[in-house]
């Protein structure tokens, strides 16, 4: 492929940096990646292991389909690139339906988005007895290897332990200029990454993400060990590399970094209960031994990823109310851009499955290419969609 003559800057190397990367580097686009830590994938991307398969809704939704395709979508990196040499993983989760609700959504979920049997079907979950989804090609894997074989795969040139500043549009909006503590760079495309960090950027303050603590659990495998994922509200993991996870709790309001010793012990509980005929074959132990992991996803309003070209606040025409523009029959709102700047956030608990597909997204639009995904989804996902939001409740000025 011939070189392109343009540069991107990639802000932040988690699993989204690495998917743009990655959606760049199929373009043949020189491409910086900066990284404000020692090295890739120590934030929300660093947990010991994480699991792969997609959100489903009853009936189709934007979401449900975007999740979908996304995790198809991974699936056909994963093989393009070999993957499943380079990734330490496991296939196969299931998804316990254990209410009445949860199976009528589910099994519902299979009919209307018309999903197959390789990819999911109705299922028991053999230590519980309960009826689950099962997805086989759906992973548990290693985010940090998986994050770590993206940025090999894609070659950009890396610069560890330094961080984006501050940035700013050229006069002519042609370029964008990255202040770095290493340095300035000039560059035509500039993707935002920096996850739950993004509020230390000016540009990104008005968005309604939100920070939000979780804690893991790391523990030797257990004998017998369950050979697939299993998710029931939380979740267990078989054993990579000879240690398992339990994950998750989640808080939103209090966000320290040291563990808290009674989530372990409620993660604990919780699978003793869950899972009865798998945990008490297991040695009596303390879990409190065991290693607890705090990292911190980044959620959106309305739980769905923001990916898109980034509005440009500072040259909003405020003084159009949304009020009067209704009295005109006039509903549009026109929202100015930052041309060559794009954001990939919002992926709450979801960015493993997620972060590939809103990568090659985002890289297509931002760089013109034809639309080939549905406008419902595209649509939903762009940032667009808080600002168009906050005017009609007039929280803009
Ligand atoms: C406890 C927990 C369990 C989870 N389990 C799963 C799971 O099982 N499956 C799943 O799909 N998802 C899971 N997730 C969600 C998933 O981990 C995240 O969605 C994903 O890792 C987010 O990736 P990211 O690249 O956006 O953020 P991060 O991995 O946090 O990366 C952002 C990077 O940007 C860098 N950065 C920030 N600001 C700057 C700057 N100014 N300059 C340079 N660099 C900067 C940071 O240092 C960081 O490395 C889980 C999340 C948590 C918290």
């Amino acid at each position: 492929m011939q070189k392109q003559n343009k540069t991107a800057v990639v802000v932040g190397a988690g699993i989204a940096g690495a998917s743009i990367c990655l959606a760049l580097k199929q373009r043949n686009i020189e491409t910086i990646l900066l990284e404000a830590d020692t090295g890739p994938a120590k934030h929300a991307s660093g947990n010991p292991i994480g699991v792969v398969y997609p959100f489903l809704t009853k009936h189709k939704l934007a979401e449900s389909e975007f999740s979908l395709a996304a995790f198809l979508y991974f699936l056909s990196v994963w093989e393009k690139f070999h993957l499943k040499n380079l990734v330490p993983h496991v296939d196969g989760i299931y998804f316990l339906l254990d209410s009445k609700e949860a199976y009528d959504r589910y099994s519902n979920a299979i009919l209307s988005h018309q999903i197959p049997s390789h990819i999911a079907k109705e299922s028991v979950e053999p230590f519980s007895n309960l009826p689950a989804i099962f997805f086989p090609v759906g992973k548990s894997v290693s985010p940090v290897d998986l994050t770590k074989q993206i940025i090999i795969l894609s070659d950009p040139k890396i610069q560890y332990s330094s961080k984006l500043v501050n940035w700013e549009e050229s006069e002519n909006a042609t370029k964008v200029i990255c202040q770095t503590t290493n340095g300035q760079i000039e560059c035509d495309y500039l993707f935002l990454t920096q996850g739950y960090q993004f509020a230390e950027d000016p540009h990104l303050a008005w968005m309604p993400l939100k920070k939000v603590r979780g804690q893991i659990l790391k523990f030797p495998e257990q004998n017998p060990t369950n050979a697939h994922g299993i998710l029931y509200g939380d979740y267990i993991t078989p054993a990579i590399n000879g240690f398992q996870v339990l994950g998750a709790t989640f808080d939103e309001f209090k966000l320290e970094e040291n563990p808290r010793p009674e989530e372990t012990e409620i993660l604990w509980d919780g699978l003793s209960k869950k899972l009865p005929n798998l945990f008490s074959q297991w040695e009596k132990q303390n879990p409190q031994e065991f290693l607890p992991r705090v990292s911190y996803r980044t959620q959106s309003q309305d739980r769905h990823p923001v990916v898109g070209k980034l509005p440009n606040l500072s040259k909003l025409d405020l003084s159009v109310k949304y009020q009067d523009s209704l009295k005109g029959n006039k509903k549009k709102m026109y929202i100015p851009y930052y041309e060559s700047v794009g954001i990939l956030n919002g992926l709450g608990s979801r960015g493993l499955t997620h972060s590939l597909y809103a990568a090659e997204i985002l890289v297509s639009s931002l760089l013109k290419e034809p639309n080939s995904i549905l406008d419902s989804i595209f649509n939903s996902l762009k940032p667009d969609r808080f600002l168009i939001r906050m005017w009609k409740r007039e929280q803009l000025t």
